[in-house]
């Protein structure tokens, strides 16, 4: 069992290289997929939303706002 040990010391290793990244990334991640956000229902749109996608958002729910 001496590769247990060695593999061991090899995750510690490695988590401690991850550590800065391995739990916030994810989250980061979320947010960033989403942080196109409607100024005024504050409804949140991927990143990837398209244009026309938006407008017809404030079309459809804002029309008399803007
Ligand atoms: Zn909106």
């Amino acid at each position: 069992m001496g590769n247990g040990a060695r593999a061991q010391q090899k995750r510690e290793r490695n988590a401690k290289s991850n550590a800065s990244k391995d739990p916030k990334s994810q989250l980061k991640t979320n947010e960033a997929a989403k942080n196109v956000v409607c100024q005024v229902c504050r409804q949140t749109f991927l990143l990837t939303v398209r244009e026309p996608a938006l407008l017809q958002h404030a079309e459809n729910k804002h029309s008399k706002v803007r």
